[in-house]
This record gives structure tokens, C-alpha cells and sequence, in this order.
């Protein structure tokens, strides 16, 4: 049994794996191969890999084409589907709702793919779900990455020359990244506002020092894995008038909103960017899957009227060997899961909670429910 692991392109910094990670998986009694330079922007030399015994590849094309199992961070090019060796297993993000095209190549090409971003929210997956370890160093790189943009700073300071006012930062969703994003901003000092249309957060808010918002936006749901319901545009508009002021008195405002499957909802008018104060910051967590504030631009720095929108698209990549760590772990953990040691293969049992969530394509159809309600 082989598992390869593709350096990623592009602008990604993130590394599939570390060489530690590399070397449980050698443990298992699987044979890694690694692609030269895959740690290379985050310093990792391929020594690193040879030493705990894992190979080094030089020739992409034929290791994806001979591996059993391939795994990465982002999705692949269409044009490296094809090659892959018939009833492979490819994991990675992959995106399914809004790749119709990609899952059907998986099909045709008779590729096992597994979303990492279907990874069932259930206790016993919580080792597996990268969304999460993702999110949750996402959530701390955006709160640095306003306190470095920011004009002010994030703690009050009483000095001989006067006391400077802690910042405020309001926090709009409460979910993984959310909770992270109001810890970060505590510890750095900052008085945290957070909202969240799920009114179970409230308690979690409180517990990290910080100030649950209330909004009357009336019944709200959600489903059972614990995501939101979608909003009606009479709730959005609620909402909105609800947070108005509370924009204009913040110093940074973080968007973490998403629903699960859809766009994110947008929520932060120019109305409201406009009523902060220049200087103010805002980051737009949900920029790639629609943006939770008007005027946002992935990966730009926009500035409307004296306020910064940020709207990086990978923000784990800020801080790339943790996270790097974290989401080779979880493919580690995916995996051991399944081994079956006497055998030396995978128990790819479609009955399972957690594979059939997360598994996209098998045998040459695509066998997600809901990626197949979609299409
Ligand atoms: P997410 O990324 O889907 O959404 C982020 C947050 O945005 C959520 O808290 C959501 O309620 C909120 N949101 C949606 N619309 C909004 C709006 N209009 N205004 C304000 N906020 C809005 O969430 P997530 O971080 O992936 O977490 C989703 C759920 O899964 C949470 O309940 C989380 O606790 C749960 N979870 C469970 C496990 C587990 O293994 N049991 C693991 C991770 C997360």
C-alpha cells in the first residue's frame, strides 16, 4: 500500500504533511512518498522526509499514477484525475457543491474521494475534522492580522503620557473560528463584542470574557450536525439594524458567518463599513465563499472610506507549520481509523457514519447523498 502525498502549487504555503506525521504513517506499515520540495516554503528540507524513511519523488505524474492512495490539502486539477490509478482513494478538500465537474471526473475515472470539508461534526470524527483545526488557526491569524493592520492598540495602556483605550473588536459568528478569534482578541487585551444567530453560543462567549450581543431576529434554526440555518432576508435585515451601531463603535470587526452548503450570508453593508471609524479594520472570514461584507475582494487589502477590509483566503496558511501539522494529523488519524493491519488495506465500508459522509465517489458513482441531491 502506497500513499502520496503531491506538493501543493500555487500560492499555497501549507506542507500535507510533516515529517513526523510522515513517519506514523511509515509505522502503520504504509509506504509514503513524498513530492520534492512539498515543506520547502515552510522550510522542511526532503531530508527531512528521507530521514524517518519516507521517498522522494521527483516525477509527479508517474507517483500519482502508481500510488493507492493520494492525499493533499486543496482540490486537484481535473487533468491529474485522470491519471490517477483506478480505484485509488484521493482525499483532500474538494468543495463538492459548487465542483460538479470535479466529482464527476472522480466517477469517471472510478477515484474513492473523500471531502475533508464532509467530515461528519460527530465525536468520534473530531480527531479527523480538518474544517475544524483549519478554522480554528484561522480564527487566530485574522485577529493578528488586524492588530498588526490597525492604527490603534489592542490593550489599554495606562503610561505617563495618558491611558490609551483598549480597542474593540466585535466578533460575528460563533462558530470554530469564532470562538478562536474572541480568544485571540482577549488575550491580546482587546473588550470583545460576539453575535452569533445560534443563541446556544451565548454561554461560550461569556465563558471567554467576552460580551454576548443580543439581537431580536426572531425564530432561528439549526440542523443537526449543529450548523446554522439560513436566514430569510427579513432576518438579514433585522440583524443588519441590529448591529449597525455596534460596527460604528468597534475598531475591528470579524465575519465568521457561513451556512453550511450555501453562500455565506451578507450581512456587513457599506452603510455600516461607512458609520466606523477611519482607521477601523474589518476581515472578511467568509470572502471566498461569498463574503459576509459588501466590498470585500479575496486576497486584497480594500479600503472604503478609511476602513481596511481584509479578505485573505488563507488564513491558515499565515501560520503554516501548525497548520500543517494539524491537517496531516487528521489525514493520519482518517486513516488509522480504517487500516486494517493483518490485511495491509483500507476497510472502505460505505456503512460507516463517518465514510459515508465524507465519501464523494466510489466504484465509479458518485455515492454522496447530499453532493448527489445537488446534482
Ligand atoms: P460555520 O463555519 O458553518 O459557521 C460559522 C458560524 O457562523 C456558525 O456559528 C453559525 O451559527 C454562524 N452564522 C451563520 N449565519 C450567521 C449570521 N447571519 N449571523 C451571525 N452568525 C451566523 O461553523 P463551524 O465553525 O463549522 O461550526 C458549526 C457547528 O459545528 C458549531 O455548532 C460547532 O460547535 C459544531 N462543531 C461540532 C464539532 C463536533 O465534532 N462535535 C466539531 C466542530 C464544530
Amino acid at each position: 500500500m502506497q500513499i502520496f502525498f503531491p506538493k501543493e502549487e500555487g500560492t499555497e504555503i501549507r506542507a500535507t504533511i510533516l515529517p513526523e506525521v510522515a513517519k506514523k504513517f511509515i509505522d502503520l506499515g504504509i509506504e509514503v512518498v513524498i513530492e520534492s520540495e512539498i515543506g520547502s516554503k515552510i522550510f522542511l528540507s526532503d531530508d527531512l522526509y528521507l530521514q524517518v524513511g519516507a521517498a522522494v519523488s521527483t516525477d509527479r505524474s508517474k507517483s500519482l499514477s502508481t500510488a493507492d492512495i493520494i492525499c493533499r490539502i486543496n482540490k486537484p486539477k481535473m487533468e491529474e484525475v485522470a491519471i490517477l490509478k483506478k480505484n485509488a482513494i484521493h482525499v483532500s478538500f474538494l468543495d463538492p457543491f459548487n465542483e460538479i465537474e470535479l466529482v464527476n471526473e472522480f466517477a469517471r475515472a472510478s477515484i474513492s474521494a473523500i471531502s475533508m470539508e464532509l467530515v461528519p461534526r460527530i465525536t468520534r470524527a473530531q480527531k479527523m475534522d480538518a474544517l475544524s483545526s483549519q478554522a480554528n488557526l484561522a480564527g487566530y491569524s485574522a485577529v493578528i492580522e488586524a492588530a498588526r493592520t490597525l492604527t490603534k492598540s489592542f490593550p489599554m495602556m495606562m503610561t505617563a503620557a495618558g491611558t490609551i483605550s483598549p480597542s474593540r473588536v466585535f466578533v460575528i459568528g460563533v462558530g470554530v473560528a469564532g470562538l478562536q478569534a474572541i480568544a485571540t482578541a482577549k488575550r491580546l487585551g482587546a473588550r470583545v463584542e460576539a453575535f452569533d444567530t445560534r443563541p446556544i453560543v451565548e454561554e461560550q462567549v461569556k465563558s471567554l470574557g467576552a460580551k454576548f450581543v443580543q439581537i431580536d431576529i426572531g425564530e432561528t434554526e439549526e440542523t443537526a450536525q449543529g450548523y446554522a440555518k439560513e436566514l430569510t432576508p427579513d432576518q438579514i435585515k433585522m440583524q443588519q439594524e441590529g448591529m449597525k451601531k455596534i460596527c460604528g463603535q468597534s475598531d475591528v470587526v470579524i465575519t465568521t458567518a457561513q451556512v453550511f452548503g450555501r453562500p455565506a450570508p451578507r450581512i456587513v453593508t457599506s452603510e455600516m463599513v461607512e458609520a466606523m471609524k477611519p482607521g477601523s479594520v474589518i476581515v472578511d472570514m467568509a470572502v471566498t465563499s461569498g463574503g459576509n461584507v459588501e466590498g470585500s475582494m479575496a486576497d486584497e487589502y480594500v479600503v472604503h472610506e478609511g476602513v481596511t477590509i481584509i479578505g485573505m483566503s488563507n488564513l491558515p496558511g499565515e501560520v503554516a507549520m501548525d497548520a500543517s501539522q494539524v491537517y496531516g494529523s487528521n489525514l493520519f488519524n482518517m486513516i488509522e481509523e480504517y487500516w486494517d493491519a493483518e490485511h495491509k488495506k483500507l476497510n472502505f465500508d460505505l456503512s460507516d457514519e463517518v465514510l459515508r459522509g465524507c465519501v464523494i465517489t466510489h466504484d465509479g458513482e458518485v455515492v454522496n447523498s447530499m453532493v448527489k441531491e445537488r446534482m
